[in-house]
């Protein structure tokens, strides 16, 4: 298992959050299931199952570049191209 076969880049993870320790989401890869209240009482609701950022399984499925992220990136590379310009290479 390699950093970028975790749930963070997992097409079937929705980021909700973040603690100390990493980023937390929801998978989607399945229907939620039904949560009960405490000591087994009435259902309250259906949820998703939680993992954390660096979280894997065997279904992993590699998501596509959001907007953003290619935004970011062509940002980055013109920002090089800009650096090796300066230096005269
Ligand atoms: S648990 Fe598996 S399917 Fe769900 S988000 Fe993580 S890697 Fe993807």
């Amino acid at each position: 298992m390699s950093a970028a076969t975790t749930c963070e880049h997992c097409k079937f993870w929705v980021e909700t959050g973040g603690t100390d320790e990493g980023l937390v989401g929801e998978c989607r890869h399945h229907a939620p299931h039904p949560a009960w209240g405490e000591g087994g009482g009435a259902l309250r609701l259906a949820v998703w199952p939680v993992t954390r950022d660096r979280d894997w399984c065997g279904r992993f499925e590699e998501r596509g570049l959001a907007n953003h992220e290619i935004l970011e990136r062509v940002a980055l590379i013109e920002k090089m191209e800009a650096e090796r310009k300066a230096r005269g290479r």
